[in-house]
């Protein structure tokens, strides 16, 4: 029996940002992007075929082109180089990234001194803190390790990366209470991502699993947190980019039968039908037999 993760693959955000690049490359023979559109080497690669470019800075884009901004968004420098270069830009960016960008550039206009909560080499991190007014100062601390070693400021403004967990949100939080005179906490967590996180638990829980298959881009990071947060829940993961990850591990699936399916927030719907046809084909063959 093969049981689904309540919320499983592609969140509001990137299914959005995937929708304007597909409708871009219907409007468009080329059109580009600053950095991987999605974390889902499959996705891309199908994007790709029709007609996706993928620059590593802005300063690759030719003059004239239709530059579409991913969801995890662009600082504010990238998007005033791009409007110099005369492209055309179509802004993809996720709702929420943009109010983690607006609050981190609202407080700093304020005087707060912005820790952002996250990954300093994530491409959102990064955009969130190209919306910091430069006067105001920031710094990007990872946990609560790095937490403690942040300086004494009056003012400090916690706005969170939208893939952050919420208990180590709260936790750095308090840790920053004892850092200046007045903490302004930014809860920019997005509910995509607690809500796969807690449909990774209730999976988990309500159900006697002997093992889940999480299904992701190895370099996604909220589904490295599936990840984490399955194994905390003691369960047997195996983690499949594809189909091929899988057929690869297929000694993995024997003798399980109650296996449940999880998927990241860039998964696509149709890779994750596809390693779930597998496994229910695998499951299908009478004990005795070989599928291969
Ligand atoms: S995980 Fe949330 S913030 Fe990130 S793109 Fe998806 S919906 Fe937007």
């Amino acid at each position: 029996m093969i049981v689904m993760a309540e919320h499983a693959g592609f969140c509001f955000g990137v299914r959005r940002a995937v929708d304007g690049i597909t409708d871009a490359l219907r409007r468009n023979s080329e059109v580009w992007t600053i950095g991987l559109p999605i974390h889902n080497p499959q996705e891309v690669a199908r994007l790709e075929a029709l007609g996706l470019r993928i620059a590593s800075s802005e300063s690759e884009i030719p003059p004239g082109a239709v530059v579409i901004i991913r969801a995890h968004g662009e600082a504010l420098g990238v998007l005033a180089s791009l409007k110099a270069r005369g492209v055309t830009v179509e802004d993809m960016t996720c709702p929420f990234v943009k109010k983690a960008q607006d609050k981190a550039a609202e407080l700093s206009r304020e005087g707060y001194y912005v820790v952002l909560l996250g990954d300093k080499n994530h491409p959102e991190i990064k955009g969130i803190l190209g919306h910091v007014n430069d006067s105001a100062g920031a710094e990007v601390v990872a946990d609560e390790n790095e937490a403690l070693n942040v300086k004494h400021h009056t003012k400090i403004a916690l706005v969170s990366q939208t893939t952050q967990r919420e208990e180590r949100l709260e936790r750095v939080a308090g840790i920053l209470t004892g850092k200046c005179t007045e903490l302004h906490v930014c809860n920019t967590i997005c509910k995509a991502t607690s809500q796969r996180q807690e449909a990774a638990r209730k999976l988990v829980r309500e159900n006697s699993l002997e093992g889940v298959v999480l299904i992701g881009g190895k370099s996604s990071a909220n589904t490295g947190k599936l990840r984490d947060i399955l194994e905390s829940e003691g369960v047997n993961v195996l983690w499949v980019e594809d189909e091929r990850d899988l057929e690869a591990e297929s000694g993995w699936l024997e003798g399980k039968n109650m296996i449940g399916i999880a998927a990241g927030a860039s998964t696509p719907e149709w890779l994750i039908d596809k390693v779930k046809n597998i496994i229910a084909a695998k499951q299908e063959v009478p004990r005795g037999l070989s599928n291969s």
